[in-house]
């Protein structure tokens, strides 16, 4: 897929690792684990956001923008990353945050909070859960254009034909990695959020024609809104090529949100917990371990057998688990 007549700025020097996780594979007795290291991706704290953005930042930049406005929940990496992303260009950005569940803004929290304010946010405007995203973010961007600037609004997770052009661009880093090492990849296993990591990494692996099936765990929603949510952006990134996206290869788990988004469970517990005793690598409770005590649910339930190779990818987020502290034991 040529993605190179796109505009794309670069953040991370060279490719993110893909590695064998070997104590893990052990711990559950069922396939062979690897890990696509998407944590480790460039701008502060890493994680997925920071390949969409590539895409996203270039396109604003392509329109003379100089401000960025976007939005996210109350510890979003999502606006960590943009934010990041702004400070290497040198443009301010707006924040617009939802307070998905009642009183869980606090100014002086840690996590992605305290990120916020050390890489100067140039505002933060916090609005009660449900309400239209899109709206307050356009109404930041009047204020921007009435006092003489170029907003750009990137939606919530970055998640559009732009952004989602970073998973394309990651399923082909996957496919090379993979042809490198004589690995032969049977599954890829990721976090199924806003869609752009899901419907992205779909095109990139159907669209270079490998066969290799793409499993999304949700962590906010059923199946019955995440899957055309998923559907609909792989549809539009597709088309970006001349393509045709077929809606039935879209795979949506739902089972593991628990009682919601952000919302620990006992699972996601397990997950971080195994997966930081047997590899030494962090998950996050939000996405990652939510997606990965998906993984491990599949992988008790039979549905990936011993022998068959899977790559999870990981997709950011530990900055987050330090706001967590409270749900893990000692
Ligand atoms: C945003 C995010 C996700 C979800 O990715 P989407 O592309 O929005 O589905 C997964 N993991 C982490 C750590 C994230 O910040």
């Amino acid at each position: 897929m040529n993605l190179s007549q796109f505009p794309r700025r670069r953040y991370t020097e060279g490719q993110t690792p893909l590695e064998f996780l070997p104590n893990l594979t052990k711990a559950l007795d069922g396939p062979n684990i690897w890990i696509k290291r998407d944590d480790m991706l460039a701008l502060a704290g890493g994680g997925n956001k920071t390949r969409k953005l590539e895409f996203l930042v270039a396109d604003a930049l392509a329109q003379g923008a100089d401000t960025l406005i976007t939005c996210g929940a109350v510890q979003s990496n999502h606006c960590r990353l943009t934010l990041a992303a702004a400070c290497k260009e040198g443009m301010p950005c707006h924040l617009v945050i939802e307070e998905r569940v009642p009183g869980s803004y606090d100014e002086k929290a840690s996590g992605n909070n305290f990120l916020f304010h050390i890489m100067g946010v140039a505002g933060i405007t916090v609005v009660p859960g449900g309400s239209n995203m899109m709206q307050a973010m356009e109404k930041l961007a009047e204020d921007v254009r009435k006092q003489g600037g170029k907003p750009y609004i990137i939606p919530g997770g970055g998640s559009n034909e732009v952004g989602t052009l970073g998973y394309v661009a990651c399923a082909e880093e996957i496919i090379t990695q993979a042809f490198d090492k004589g690995l032969d990849i049977d599954y890829v296993v990721c976090t199924s959020g806003s869609g752009g990591t899901h419907a992205g990494l779909a095109v990139g692996f159907w669209g270079n024609n490998t066969r290799i099936p793409v499993v999304g765990i949700n962590i906010s929603r059923p199946n019955e809104t995440q899957r055309p949510i998923i559907y609909k952006d792989a549809k539009a990134t597709a088309a970006r090529f001349g393509l045709d996206f077929p809606e039935e290869i879209v795979e949506c788990v739902e089972g593991y949100v628990g009682p919601g988004y952000s919302l620990p469970t006992p699972a996601m517990v397990e997950a971080v917990t195994l997966m930081a005793r047997t590899e030494a690598i962090l998950l996050d409770p939000v996405y990652t371990g939510k997606a990965f005590s998906g993984l491990i649910g599949l992988i008790r339930q039979g549905r990936f057998k011993k022998g068959e190779n899977i790559v999870f990818v990981h997709t950011g987020g530990s900055p987050a688990l330090y706001h967590y502290k409270d749900y893990f034991g000692k």
